[in-house]
């Protein structure tokens, strides 16, 4: 079949594909640069950006965390004015209303240190005592709580979708090519990937590729002789439901136990992670209610009362791109294969870091290095060099 050529193939059309593709081509020294982005599922029906529940937060463990979400919350906020196409700005449907993190007597110091950082690097997050908590949720159960750690600007939560058809949208008056297809295979000599190989036959020659495969990132990177990404999908389910009352004021709420709920349209979105032992790999997507009655609705029954009495309304599973080893991301090229970039392993919190990454991944192609936000401690040789930079607030 036919062969063609490009500067940088980017293998995934998600919300971080579309972000790479946008920064490199929004840059001066990307002007003209080849760029095309390939996508299994044109439809996105099982891509994780269209399954995510859309939050964005500054309350993380790591700096790199926290800048990234500062970075990426203002281009969020300013996304109308950003990605303007034709005069129509795209609306991301952001609702700027907090999270509020809870914790026991044993939580506190940890939800100390790291409000300490968070307010260092510049997020505006306070500390709420319960009595502060009880003013401002009257709705809440304090049972068991110590404190709690709001986020009072630059948190909330958006439409993942209108993200991603944002950035691709404008990306493609940038002159980024977008095209459906499955990256079966890859060709690869002296330590660099020559061509990528298509399931409909095309061979595509490509100055870089980019891994942005989502939970399928080991996959792809096993095709092109990387066999130990630590990337796994992990599935997460998502429950709708309707409560009694509605809670004035309600912020994305994360439990202690790891059960968190916000609202949504006149109801609620809610869910929790499943215990390590009971979390396979898997690529389905069967939809289990175990996990709701056994440990979400008791939860939320028991934190808020007008939850006692709810209808669980239409819901989903989606998959997580599990980075196993340290529930972070991994970006920039394998040391062994100099022109395959990764930007995967992003453990639940890729949809509101899809600006800050496609920034800095735009950085390393373009100049060889980081410009804005120093990431290196984010590179695959963190693995090798047994430094994991460890995420602690993964929801
Ligand atoms: C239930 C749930 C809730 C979430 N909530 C949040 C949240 O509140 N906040 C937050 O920040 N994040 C959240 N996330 C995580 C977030 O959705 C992801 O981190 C983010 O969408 C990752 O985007 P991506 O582009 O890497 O992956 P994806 O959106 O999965 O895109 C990867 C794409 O690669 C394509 N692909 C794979 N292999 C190939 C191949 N060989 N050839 C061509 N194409 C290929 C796939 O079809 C897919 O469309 C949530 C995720 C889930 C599942």
């Amino acid at each position: 079949m036919s062969d063609t050529t490009c500067d940088v193939l980017i293998v995934g059309g998600g919300v971080i594909g579309c972000s790479i593709a946008y920064f490199l081509t929004a840059a001066p020294e990307g002007n003209g640069l080849r760029v095309r982005v390939v996508e299994r599922d044109s439809t996105y029906s099982q891509s994780s950006t269209a399954l995510s529940v859309g939050g964005i937060r500054q309350q993380f463990s790591t700096p790199e965390n926290i800048q990234l979400s500062l970075f990426s919350e203002d281009f969020i906020r300013n996304a109308g004015r950003i990605l303007v196409v034709e005069g129509e700005p795209p609306d991301l449907g952001y609702q700027p209303r907090g999270y509020l993190f809870l914790a026991s007597e044993k939580g506190i110091p940890v939800m100390r240190r790291n409000h300490l950082r968070q307010i260092q690097l510049g997020a505006q997050i306070q500390l709420l005592d319960l009595e502060v908590l009880g003013n401002r949720f009257p709705w809440m159960d304090l049972s068991g709580l110590a404190g709690g750690s709001l986020g009072i600007r630059g948190e909330g939560w958006l439409d993942p979708f209108s993200l991603l058809q944002a950035l691709k949208r404008k990306a493609a008056t940038q002159g980024v090519s977008f095209t459906t297809g499955e990256v079966e295979g890859f060709s690869t000599k002296g330590g660099r990937v020559e061509k990528a190989h298509l399931a409909d036959g095309e061979t595509v020659a490509a100055g870089h590729v980019v891994n942005a495969a989502g939970p399928r990132a080991a996959d792809l990177a096993g095709l092109a002789g990387i066999p130990d990404l630590p990337v796994r999908p992990k599935k997460r389910f998502v429950y709708r439901v309707q409560a009694r009352d509605q809670l004035p004021g309600c912020p994305l709420v994360i439990d202690p136990s790891g059960v968190y709920f916000r609202p949504e349209g006149d109801g609620f979105l809610c869910g929790v992670s499943p215990p390590v032992e009971n979390d396979p790999d898997t690529l389905d997507l069967e939809m289990e209610y175990g996990l709701f009655y056994d440990r979400v609705w008791p939860t939320l029954a028991s934190r808020v009362p007008a939850f006692d009495r709810l209808r669980l309304g239409s819901s989903w599973a989606g998959h997580y791109a599990f980075n196993v080893v340290d529930q972070n991301a991994i970006l920039g090229p394998h040391p062994g294969l100099e022109n395959f970039f990764f930007a995967n392993g992003f453990s639940g919190h890729g949809l509101q870091h899809a600006p800050g990454i496609g920034r800095a991944l735009s950085e390393l192609l373009l100049f060889g290095k980081f410009r804005t936000l120093d990431l290196t401690r984010l590179g695959f040789q963190r693995f090798a060099q047994n430094m994991p930079l460890r995420e602690e607030n993964v929801v």
